[in-house]
């Protein structure tokens, strides 16, 4: 292996196969991820797709990679009709709304950036948008005619499949239709029905276009993204990742117009599978989508990060409350061992013990475990199930007792570093039995209570032990004072 080999292994869906992950640049990355089209709300599908990728992303961070992460926002050229047909989706909604589609795409990409910072997903390094790269993608559309693989017709330029002999080999398909080999009639101005527009003629009254060397138009939809990532990442870089229901045509085409201009474009290509409800694609096509802003008013970001990482990103995951619900016990497993854990430093003793190397070899044996699963195809099934036993760990050790300070800060770092900062799922604040705003007040309550006690009121401070009870806190009495905690 060369310098640049990582401990790294995935699944590469052009290949079909699990390769070592070797990048381009010694110790660096860059991640293509393709983006929203912004003409409504995200949904649970979308996170599934930007979470697993988050994850990836901070994963490879984790390692010790620089990551440079690019993900467009589509604000133009996206047609209702994948056969290139029928109106822009943006400008369809636009002007049912009677907003310019720039404002709808304003609105719905804002929208987009708040649900994800909710559900905890790391902003990409770049977040280009089709509209403000027209030049890239004209300059890419002329090398393509100059190549052979286009043509122009009346105002629009095609892409000729025909001049592309490996269109389908990601996919295993080439048309709409069916797979490889099937062919339908030719419509319209194609000289070949797989034949996909690079630039489109603007027909009266079409507020997105712009003047190129074939007349006033736009760009298809595809041809963004082989603009914007090789302007961003150069002609070769290393991942190329993407919602399973983008394989074909769109990344299927974004690979014909790339190599078809000389470049190597993606090493890596990974797709990530659906959110399913009872069994169907959740999309706003089929109307049965909940949307981020939904899920969230009902459930932590924690609870729906935990959901989508419980399935490898390769897997279908299917929605329901029920399933939610579930997991509920298992988030607070983990927020219960952290809590323990955070006690119990503040609690320790400073010396070394001599019960620390025991505990500290199952704390790595936990974390070895972790790696291995992120390591093998960001396993996060098997990742989770390393973070339990860690979590196991913790509580063993606390409840024998006898522990260092040290070695509890190493467990309960270790915890947050793999829970929190790789998966996105733990986090100091949200487990915390004291500190913030609340616990200042708790804390006032409950030397009001002494100072009730200490003038004799004892019907009072009898009256605010009860209050404080009924909000939820636990309160003991303990030879050095009272004692509490939020109850879990
Ligand atoms: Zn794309």
């Amino acid at each position: 292996m060369s310098d640049a080999a990582t401990d790294l292994v995935i699944h590469d869906s052009f290949s079909r196969t699990k390769r070592p992950f070797v990048p381009i640049t010694p110790g660096h990355v860059g991640i293509y991820v393709c983006g929203p089209t912004v003409y409504s709300d995200t949904h649970l599908g979308h996170a599934k797709s930007y979470v697993s990728f988050d994850v990836v992303v901070r994963w490879l961070r984790f390692t010790g990679l620089r990551v440079r992460h690019v993900e467009n926002i589509t604000d133009v050229g996206h047609l209702v009709d994948n056969s290139d047909d029928g109106e822009d989706k943006l400008i369809r909604t636009a002007r049912l709304s009677e907003v310019h589609p720039l404002e709808l795409a304003e609105k719905y990409a804002r929208l987009f950036f708040s649900d994800m910072d909710a559900l905890g997903v790391v902003r990409p390094d770049i977040s280009p948008r089709a509209t403000g790269h027209i030049l890239e993608q004209q300059a890419l559309i002329r090398e393509l005619l100059a190549r052979g693989h286009a043509y122009e017709v009346n105002g629009s330029v095609y892409y000729s499949v025909a001049s592309f002999p490996e269109y389908g080999r990601l996919s295993g398909r080439d048309t709409e239709e069916g797979e490889v080999g099937h062919r339908v009639a030719v419509r319209g101005e194609k000289r070949d029905p797989r034949d996909f527009a690079l630039w489109k003629r603007a027909e009266g009254g079409h507020i997105l276009r712009w003047e190129s060397p074939w007349g006033s138009g736009f760009p298809g939809w595809h041809i963004e993204c082989s603009a914007m990532s090789c302007r961003y990442l150069g002609e070769s870089f290393d991942i190329h990742g993407g919602g399973l229901d983008n394989q074909f045509p769109h990344h299927e085409c974004e690979i014909a117009q790339s190599r078809g201009a000389g470049h190597g474009f993606a090493n890596t290509w990974m797709h990530n599978n659906l959110v399913t409800v009872e069994g169907r694609k959740m999309s706003k096509s089929l109307g049965n989508f909940t949307s981020i802003t939904q899920a969230l008013e009902k459930n932590e970001a924690d609870l729906v990060r935990l959901w989508v990482l419980s399935t490898h990103y390769r897997s279908q995951v299917d929605y329901s409350v029920q399933g939610l619900d579930a997991l509920k016990g298992a988030l607070e497993r983990l927020r219960a061992a952290l809590r323990s854990v955070s006690e119990a430093v503040t609690a320790a003793a400073t010396p070394a013990a001599t019960t620390d190397a025991a505990f500290l070899a199952e704390v790595a044996t936990a974390e070895a475990a972790f790696t291995a699963a992120m390591n093998d195809d960001f396993n996060t099934p098997l990742a989770l199930g390393a973070l339990f036993d860690l979590a196991r760990v913790l509580n063993t050790g606390v409840a024998r007792g006898g522990l260092s300070r040290a070695a509890l800060e190493t467990g309960r770092a270790r915890f947050l570093a793999l829970g929190g900062e790789v998966l996105g799922v733990l986090d100091a604040a949200s487990a915390a039995p004291a500190g913030g705003d609340a616990a200042r007040y708790v804390d006032l309550l409950i030397e009001t209570r002494q100072r009730l006690k200490a003038a004799k009121a004892f019907d009072l401070a009898d009256w605010l032990r009860k209050e404080i009870a009924a909000r939820g806190v636990v309160l003991e009495d303990t030879a050095s004072g009272p004692r509490w905690r939020f109850n879990a």
